[in-house]
């Protein structure tokens, strides 16, 4: 029987985090930490099917961080305890916080890991590949088989050095999820338009989804458009996080359809993407996701609708 809405894979990192209002040492992080969690607050939510995890975490990674996972429904059979320690990544951000510099990546337990999705998880809704090395997401893709969608997220990092894998795997999926610059990176140009046609050409990707920081969120549904504020926020504090939020919500909204995405289907979870993505950047770490009520996200739900389309 299969009962999965979302498969994640992606890294659960502990992550050392500087911003200008402050620093964290080792808080729990990791692209799947977060998309999964935004995915498991939706699915709780809205009464839908499981979140399942695949990835790999060292000895040294805390039972109640496994614990937390569970406590939000999350399904942990595909999760790897191995010999080593968890996934590091040290960052900073300044002025604005628009984008994460890497002061250090230690790669610990993922230098040898190798995904297994359990029996009974290979056929979920949407296979979402979070944040990590385009070949791990390439093992996962061709372990399972998704009924709706597959979607990928990817970072900078594996366009320098990982370029040939990442296009190869991006061939394979329906939505690619990345942020302006990278779009315009992997393009080779400077014109965002012009590089998400170049990238939808080198891919035959049909949906493409470009996260542009506070300034919201471009996405091309074939070849039309929906274009979408970020829900405007004084209470900045850390937005390590916030693309694998928004990610997570995305594949957990899409997760409750049939058939095709339409383009009203994809608007609808663009925005719950955006409105839950503004949560997780007022806390470090997963803090503020984690512990995010119904009737708050509601209210700022509502109050989203009214900024951005007068309702
Ligand atoms: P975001 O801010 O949504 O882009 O994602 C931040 C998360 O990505 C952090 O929690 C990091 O642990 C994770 N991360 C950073 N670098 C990598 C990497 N090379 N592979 C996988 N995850 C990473």
């Amino acid at each position: 029987m299969n009962d999965i809405g979302v498969l994640v894979v992606g890294s659960i990192a502990y992550d050392t985090i500087h911003t200008p209002t402050g620093k964290i040492d080792d808080g729990l992080g990791g692209s799947a930490t977060y998309g999964s969690l935004a995915s498991s607050f939706h699915s709780r939510m809205t009464g839908s099917d499981k979140i399942a995890l695949v990835g790999v975490v060292g000895k040294d990674f805390k039972s109640e961080h496994i614990d937390l996972f569970h406590q939000h429904g999350i399904k942990t059979d595909g999760l790897i305890v191995s010999d080593g320690e968890t996934f590091r990544w040290e960052g900073s951000y300044s002025g604005n916080m628009a984008e994460a510099q890497t002061i250090d990546t230690q790669l610990n337990v993922f230098e040898h890991f190798s995904p297994v999705v359990p029996d009974g998880q290979q056929n979920p809704k949407v296979v979402f590949c979070a944040n990590l090395h385009p070949a791990i997401q390439k093992s996962v893709i061709d372990q399972s088989n998704s009924a709706r969608i597959t979607m990928l997220d990817s970072m900078n990092l594996w366009i320098n050095i990982a370029q040939p894998e990442l296009l190869d795997v991006m061939k394979t999926v329906d939505m690619v999820i990345i942020n302006d610059g990278e779009v315009k990176m992997l393009a080779n140009s400077e014109n965002l338009l012009e590089a998400c046609d170049i990238v939808q050409e080198m891919t035959g990707v049909k949906f493409l989804i470009v996260k542009k920081g506070e300034h919201g969120v471009l996405a091309l549904h074939d070849s039309q458009l929906i274009s979408l504020p970020a829900f405007p926020t004084r209470n900045l504090c850390d937005p390590t996080g916030c693309g694998d939020t928004f990610a997570g919500t995305l594949a957990s909204r899409l997760a409750l359809g049939e058939g095709d995405v339409s383009l009203e289907e994809l608007r609808e979870a663009l925005v719950h993407a955006n409105v839950t993505a503004s949560f997780t950047l007022e806390s470090f770490s997963v803090d503020r996701l984690a512990n995010l009520g119904k009737d708050e996200y509601f209210e700022r739900l509502e109050t989203y609708r009214k900024i951005v389309f007068g309702e």
